[in-house]
């Protein structure tokens, strides 16, 4: 087996399609050098050597020495230059790259080789004495941090002390001397801490690095990372030498990243930053903030810095030239990362460039328009759980804005919240259910439990890819960074802006489009879903077979489902509409009624408003099929609880407190969602299920009437486990049906189905589906009665589940496709056995999960029907599963 596989001078042994082997980087770094493109030459180990580390006692295969050594010497021959030679040493990079990219996540070391006699070889080769001391003094930082697990702040506070002792503001202003007699500190102290000096053999180094990184894999940052973004932690990551190259050789060296067209805007221009005589991560790090790299940037951005263009005008256009062709070439804008060494550019990394939605979109759209992807590609290409991103409130703009600082608008959306000032409060304020706005210098990987709890994040220093920005993105949240205009006072808990001081708990809103940062809170707009969003939701309804519904119980939600682009209501659950306004006393006076004549009595009153609820939904769905729910919980959820409502109740119904404190007891189950609701309620009181299939045809005529659209109801019997439990509504429901007909002289036409929501249902289909004229898949109830798992409780195990590795998705969220699937795949077969035409559907929180969507799919479901915000992310994801 093959352990390496080396690149440079234009030909590589891997290339894009290795990504399992050599991970992402390590993968086109190999592609681009086979393009011809200009790459440090350099090697990569395998992704698999990672999983030898783990399963061999964090030790490395026997070959790897060897097949190293080999590619070593051919980096030698085609850099000229020997690794641990004293006259002219070679440099290396060891670089981490995991198959899917964790920006920041894993560990990177560079200017590998350095020691007391190659520095010297270094500052005469280079002519540069000061630059090879700043190359050893960084070189020994990383590797303290990295490899020797030293805290980075040892050596930072050291810096500063040494600034401070010389009076020097900026690092640029160090001189060679004192880069020297840094480097001795560092070294001492490193001595000091391990009792054992900094490792001068770079052999020995070498070796440290790769074994680092590998161990870099499980680190919690990195352990969080994959948590957070689903990447199973058993896959390893490659490992990246390569000859260095310098960006800190002087004013006409640089280094900077890229993305080939605006990741915020998708805007179709060169967009990045770079800083002039600096090395790989200052611009990430925000330590300097960096220049803008085309002109137009420069000056929409207003600095008065000089940009890439203008500075080097020739490296720029080879620059452009080779972003230009990359992006062609992966057909995807490409996120690139470059150094300038004395004139000359290298290509340092590239890959498909993480974007915002609203970006994504963009993109998507004029990549069809320049011919370079197809329609159905360019659906495909769009993540169905980012368009969450784009419901994302804006702020109205007819309101003045009372602006107390502004920075660059790094992720979209706006969002108001209490100001907190470590990701720890940010966590605290969310279990209380307080929303916050994280404010932070910068944030580093420790911030990013903070980040997900806050409403968005604001950052007084870094750029457009420092890491906030690129984080904030990636999650969705607004974030605007490098408010430099502000400060935080941490030690007194302040934030100040344009003459305002505002404090930890203070409210302020921060808008990701602009970058403003206002006090207070602010009215807010939804977005319009125009323009891309409509083209590629159309592009997405050519591609899907299934039909979208939604779940809405109110003329609210089902308006804005329409707006969404549902077509249809796949559940409606009648309940919803008994807790409104007076409802409530009325459904209460039928519940406690101690008669049939009482409960019609009751009921009587109640006709008229249902009727009038469903008219008006009928009317909003304009002729689109409408399912309807019978009344499913169980009736104690309706009555008081504490003494004190109960008091209050009794006396608003002129009954003893005593009296309904029985009736309440007396309703009172153990385990309720076993007991006595569903179509067990149709069939003690069968005159509930009368008067609710009354109001829906009664409604039917009316909307019908109106609109000239008339809808057929689908009246759907909740919690059937019995085909005999459903002959018996059915029956009530069909003869209300003709009662009704009969009156208004007019025929409408109708199903009566049943939701599958328990095991012996789904057993049984092919029996229940010859009363049933549609099944809908109750996946909330299917999968806590599969599971034996109550949806309310699970909250209390699940996460320690997850955690110790037995379950790995929580399946409430996303669909147990093995035991909850294997019952609908059963259900749907043997239903369709007794009546092929059945129309299938699900309706459970699952409907809008896209991976639960490819499920549906995939078994041939006629629709999904999820809430209203959840349509367009139904629509995209069924067209993806269907293409
Ligand atoms: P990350 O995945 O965190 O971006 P990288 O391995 O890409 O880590 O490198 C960190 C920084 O070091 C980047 O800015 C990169 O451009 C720079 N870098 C990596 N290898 C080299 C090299 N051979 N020469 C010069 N700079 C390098
Ligand atoms: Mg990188
Ligand atoms: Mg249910």
């Amino acid at each position: 087996r093959k352990w390496v596989y080396t690149f440079g001078d234009g030909k590589a042994e891997g290339g894009a399609g290795d990504v399992d082997l050599l991970g992402g980087k390590g993968a086109h770094l190999a592609e681009m050098a086979a393009l011809g493109l200009p790459v440090p030459p350099g090697m990569t180990i395998v992704t698999d050597a990672c999983s030898h580390f783990y399963a061999h006692g964090r030790s490395l295969p026997d070959a790897l020495k060897a097949e190293v050594a080999s590619a070593l010497t051919q980096i030698e021959t085609m850099s000229g230059r020997r690794f641990g030679d004293a006259a002219n040493p070679l440099l290396l990079s060891v670089r981490s790259g995991a198959r899917s990219s964790m920006p920041g996540m894993l560990d990177t070391v560079l200017n590998l080789g350095l020691n007391a006699a190659t520095v010297e070889g270094l500052a005469a080769v280079s002519g540069d004495e000061r630059f090879a001391w700043d190359s050893y003094r960084r070189f020994i930082q990383m590797y303290g941090d990295v490899v020797l697990g030293l805290d980075h702040e040892v050596f930072a506070e050291i810096l500063e002390d040494e600034k401070a002792r010389l009076g020097i503001e900026y690092d640029t202003d160090m001189a060679a001397e004192d880069w020297r007699h840094l480097t001795g500190l560092y070294k001492q102290v490193i001595e000091e801490e391990l009792g054992e000096p900094f490792p001068e053999d770079p052999q020995v180094q070498l070796w440290g690095a790769v074994s680092a990184v590998f161990a870099s894999w499980m680190n919690n940052r990195a352990v969080t990372y994959r948590m957070l973004h689903n990447i199973p932690g058993d896959i390893g990551t490659a490992v990246n030498i390569q000859a260095m190259v310098f960006g800190n050789l002087g004013s006409a060296s640089a280094t900077g990243v890229a993305f080939t067209r605006n990741p915020s805007t998708g805007e179709k221009a060169l967009y990045g930053e770079f800083l002039v005589n600096a090395q790989g991560e200052d611009v990430v790090a925000g330590i300097r903030t960096p220049q803008a790299i085309t002109e137009q940037a420069r000056r929409e951005s207003g600095s008065d810095k000089p940009s890439m263009e203008k500075l080097m005008p020739e490296v720029f256009a080879e620059f452009a030239g080779i972003c230009a062709r990359l992006e062609r070439h992966y057909r995807d804008v490409q996120d690139v990362e470059f150094t300038i060494e004395r004139g000359k550019l290298w290509m340092l990394q590239t890959r498909n460039a993480k974007r915002t939605t609203k970006a994504a979109m963009k993109i998507a759209v004029d990549l069809v328009e320049e011919g370079v992807i197809t329609e159905e590609e360019a659906v495909s290409r769009i993540d169905p759980a980012s368009l969450d991103q784009l419901l994302h409130p804006t702020i109205d703009p007819r309101v003045s804005r009372e602006v107390i600082g502004t920075g660059l608008p790094a992720s979209p959306g706006a969002a108001t919240g209490e100001i907190v000032f470590t990701a720890e409060d940010a966590v605290i304020a969310e279990d209380e259910g307080r929303k916050v706005i994280l404010v932070r210098v910068e944030t580093s990987p420790e911030d990013i439990h903070g980040m997900h709890a806050a409403e968005a994040v604001l950052t007084t220093r870094g750029g457009m890819t420092s890491h906030a920005a690129v984080v904030a993105r990636g999650m969705g949240i607004p974030c605007v960074v490098g408010a430099g205009s502000m400060r935080i006072d941490l030690r007194n808990g302040f934030l100040l802006g344009l003459g305002v001081k505002l404090k930890k708990g203070d409210v302020i809103t921060i808008d990701g489009t602009s970058g403003q940062v206002l006090k207070g809170a602010v009215p807010m707009m939804q977005p319009e879903l125009s323009g891309d969003f409509a083209r590629l939701m159309e592009w997405a309804d050519k591609a899907r077979r299934m039909t979208i519904r939604t779940n809405a119980d109110t003329p609210a939600d089902a308006r804005a489902a329409r707006s969404f682009g549902a077509e249809g209501i796949g559940l409606c659950r009648t309940e919803h509409m008994f807790f409104e306004g007076d409802r409530i006393h009325v459904m209460r006076d039928m519940i406690l009624a101690e008669s049939e004549a009482g409960r019609r009595a009751a009921l009587d009153k109640l006709l008229p408003m249902q009727r009038e609820d469903f008219t008006e939904l009928f009317k909003i769905m304009h002729g689109l099929p409408v399912t309807i729910r019978m009344l499913d919980p169980p009736l104690h959820e309706f009555l008081p609880k504490t003494a004190k409502e109960i008091a209050e109740v009794a006396q608003a119904m002129g009954m003893e407190p005593r009296q309904l404190a029985e009736r309440v007891s007396a309703l009172h189950e153990f385990n309720p969602m076993l007991g006595h609701r569903g179509c067990r309620l149709a069939i003690s009181y069968p005159e509930i299920a009368e008067m609710q299939a009354r109001a829906i045809f009664e409604a039917a005529i009316a909307a019908g009437k109106e609109t000239g659209a008339p809808v057929e109801p689908e009246i759907m019997v909740p919690l059937v486990g019995l085909r005999s439990e459903l002959d018996y509504v059915k029956a009530a429901i069909e003869r209300v049906a003709s009662e009704v007909m009969e009156e208004g002289g007019l025929h409408i036409s109708y199903l009566v189905g049943t939701m599958i929501e328990l095991p012996r249902a789904a057993l049984r289909a092919h029996v229940i589906a010859e009363a049933a004229e549609f099944f809908s898949f109750g996946t909330n109830d299917l999968t806590q009665t599969t599971f034996g798992m109550s949806r309310d409780d699970a909250s209390a195990f699940l996460p320690t589940y997850q955690r110790k590795g037995i379950i790995e998705r929580d399946p409430f969220i996303s669909l147990d496709f093995d035991g909850v699937g294997e019952l609908i795949r059963i259900a749907a077969e043997r239903g369709r056995r007794t009546r092929p035409d059945m129309k299938l559907g699900i309706c459970g929180e699952h409907g809008g999960d896209p991976a639960s969507i490819h499920f549906c799919e995939e078994i041939g479901l006629d629709y999904v029907s999820c809430s209203p915000f959840r349509v367009p992310i139904a629509r995209l994801s069924a067209a993806q599963a269907a293409i």
